[in-house]
C-alpha cells in the first residue's frame, strides 16, 4: 500500500496531539512525519509508531522540502490563511481545522459519515475544510433524522468544555480549580475566558455578532446548512462550563408539519448511523455525558423524547470528544476517505 508523508501544523497543540494518537490507531499509512509549531517548540519531540520525530518551525520552503502528502492544520485561522495555500501549491492535499475556509465556496466543508461525496471538489482549491467541532457532533445526530422524516428547524444549546479553547483553556479551570481551594481564586488568572470558568458557565463563544448571536453559534447555523446542502432553520446558544474535555449538546429538532414521530424509528436510525450510539434509558440513569464520550470516536445520543405538545417535535441530548469526533478523528476519517477516493 502507497505511504504517504503527512506534515501536522499546530504539532504540539491540543488538537495536534490528538491527531498523532488517531493516526496510529488508525494505522494510517504514514511514510514521513513532519511536526510543525512556532519557532518556541522546535526540537520538541513527537512519537508515532514507535519512531521520534523532531518539532520543526513552520516556514513557507517546508512543504516542498519534506515532500508533503498530506497537511492536517490546527495552528488557528491566521496560520490557516497564509500556509494552507502554500501547502497545496506545493502538492499537498491540506485538511485544515481552523474556521478560515469553512464558508468558501470552492472549499468542501466535511463530516464524512454525513458528506463524503463533496470531499471530490478538493481539487478546486486542494484544500479540505474540517467544521467546527459543535457542528460535527450536531449534523452526526441531524442526518439521519433528516433522512428519516425531513428537519424543518433545529433549537441547540451547547454546553462546551474547555478544551475547545485549546490547551490554555483547559489549564485555566485546571488552575482556577487549584487557587478555590487554596482561597486564592479571586487573584486567579482570566485569559482564555473572559469571566471565570471555574465553578460557573459562560454563555459566550467566540465573538458576538451584529444580529445578537456569537461567531460560534454563527457556525453552527452556516456550516450545518452547508454540510447537510439544506437551509434548516437553526437557532443557537453556545455555551461554555467548567468541564476539561467532550462537548454537549440539548438539541431539539422540528420535522415538516405532518410528521407524528415514531420513537423507535427516531432511536434505530441514530443507532444505526456510522459512529453514533444511543444511550438512553433513563430510569437506570443512562443516558451520555462528557466523561462516557472522552477519548472515543462515537457520538452518544440521549433522553430521546416526544415533544409535550406537538408530534412533529423530538427532544435529545448529544454527546462528543471534541478533540477526537468535533477535530482529529474527522481530520484523519477525511484523509481515509480522500485516499479511497483518489486511488479509485
Ligand atoms: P492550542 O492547544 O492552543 O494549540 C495551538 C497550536 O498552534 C500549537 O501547536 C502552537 O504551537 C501552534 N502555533 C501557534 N502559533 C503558531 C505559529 N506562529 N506557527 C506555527 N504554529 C503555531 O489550540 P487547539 O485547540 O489545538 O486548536 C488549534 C486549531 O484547531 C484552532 O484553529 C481551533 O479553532 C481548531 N479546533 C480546535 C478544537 C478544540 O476542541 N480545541 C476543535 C476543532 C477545531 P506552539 O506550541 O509552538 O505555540
Amino acid at each position: 500500500m502507497r505511504k504517504f508523508n503527512v506534515a501536522v501544523v499546530g504539532a504540539t497543540g491540543a488538537v495536534g496531539e490528538e491527531i498523532f494518537r488517531v493516526l496510529e490507531e488508525q494505522k494510517f499509512p504514514v511514510g514521513n512525519l513532519v511536526p510543525l509549531a512556532s519557532a518556541n517548540s522546535v526540537g520538541k519531540e513527537v512519537k508515532l509508531f514507535g519512531k521520534t520525530y523532531k518539532v520543526q518551525e513552520l516556514t513557507e520552503e517546508i512543504f516542498d522540502k519534506e515532500e508533503v502528502d498530506i497537511a492536517f492544520f490546527s495552528a488557528g485561522g491566521s496560520i490557516s490563511a497564509k500556509f494552507c495555500p502554500i501547502a497545496a501549491s506545493s502538492g499537498a492535499v491540506v485538511i485544515d481545522n481552523s474556521s478560515h475556509f469553512r464558508m468558501d465556496n470552492e472549499v468542501p466543508l466535511v463530516v464524512p459519515e454525513v458528506n463524503p461525496k463533496d470531499i471530490e471538489a478538493w481539487r478546486i482549491k486542494g484544500i479540505i475544510a474540517n467544521p467546527n467541532c459543535s457542528t460535527i457532533q450536531m449534523v452526526l445526530s441531524l442526518k439521519p433524522l433528516d433522512d428519516l422524516y425531513g428537519i424543518k428547524r433545529v433549537d441547540v444549546s451547547t454546553y462546551q468544555a474547555t478544551s475547545g479553547a485549546g490547551k490554555k483553556g483547559m489549564e485555566e479551570l485546571v488552575k482556577q480549580m487549584q487557587d478555590f481551594f487554596a482561597f486564592k481564586l479571586d487573584d486567579s488568572k482570566k485569559e482564555a475566558f473572559v469571566h471565570q470558568i471555574a465553578l460557573n458557565v459562560i454563555p459566550h463563544i467566540d465573538t458576538p455578532q451584529e444580529n445578537g448571536f456569537t461567531r460560534e453559534e454563527m457556525k453552527m447555523v452556516n456550516e450545518s446548512q452547508k454540510i447537510l446542502h439544506k437551509n434548516i432553520e437553526i437557532a443557537a446558544t453556545c455555551v461554555r462550563v467548567p468541564v476539561l474535555r467532550s462537548h454537549s449538546e440539548s438539541i431539539t429538532v422540528t420535522f415538516e408539519d405532518d410528521i407524528d414521530i415514531d420513537l423507535d424509528a427516531v432511536r434505530a436510525v441514530l443507532n444505526n448511523f456510522e459512529n453514533v450510539e444511543v444511550m438512553d434509558d433513563l430510569k437506570n440513569n443512562i443516558y451520555p455525558m462528557p466523561i462516557i464520550a472522552t477519548d472515543t470516536d462515537t457520538t452518544f445520543v440521549g433522553r430521546i423524547r416526544k415533544d409535550i405538545y406537538r408530534s412533529n417535535v423530538v427532544h435529545f441530548f448529544n454527546v462528543a470528544d471534541q478533540l477526537r469526533v468535533g477535530a482529529a478523528t474527522n481530520a484523519v476519517r477525511i484523509a481515509l476517505k480522500w485516499i479511497e477516493l483518489e486511488s479509485d
